[in-house]
């Protein structure tokens, strides 16, 4: 069976290259394709424990020169991304002085049995 139909195509706004799906930028409504948009924006998380849902794309130049209507939201996303951040740093932190009291523990278990001291 043959058809005519209409399709929209999504072309990347950087490469031209032809798309299914597209990274879209939430403020200037750019389309790219997932290698240009991994070099020229950022998705920002909509959750400190999560992502996916909720989630936005900024491009370069809106994350530069973020226009005066997006500025709440953008603030809302870096508010979101410092969490993470700092989430993040305190695990490495924690895990840091985690293996440094096991593997102390460690030595000196290997040192030997302490009840046959005298
Ligand atoms: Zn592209
Ligand atoms: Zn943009």
């Amino acid at each position: 069976m043959k058809k005519l139909i209409n399709k929209e195509v999504i072309f990347c706004d950087r490469c031209n290259k032809e798309v299914e799906y597209s990274a879209e930028c939430v403020s200037c409504g750019s389309e790219f394709c997932y290698d240009c948009s991994k070099k020229i924006g950022k998705t920002f998380s909509a959750g400190v424990f999560y992502s996916g849902s909720g989630d936005s794309y900024f491009c370069h130049t809106c994350i530069q020169n973020i226009p005066p209507e997006m500025t709440s939201l953008f603030a809302a996303y870096i508010r979101i991304q410092a969490l993470r951040q700092e989430q993040k740093t305190m695990w490495e932190d924690f895990d840091k002085r985690r293996n440094n009291a096991e593997e102390e523990l460690q030595q000196l278990l290997k040192k030997g049995t302490y009840h046959d001291k005298s």
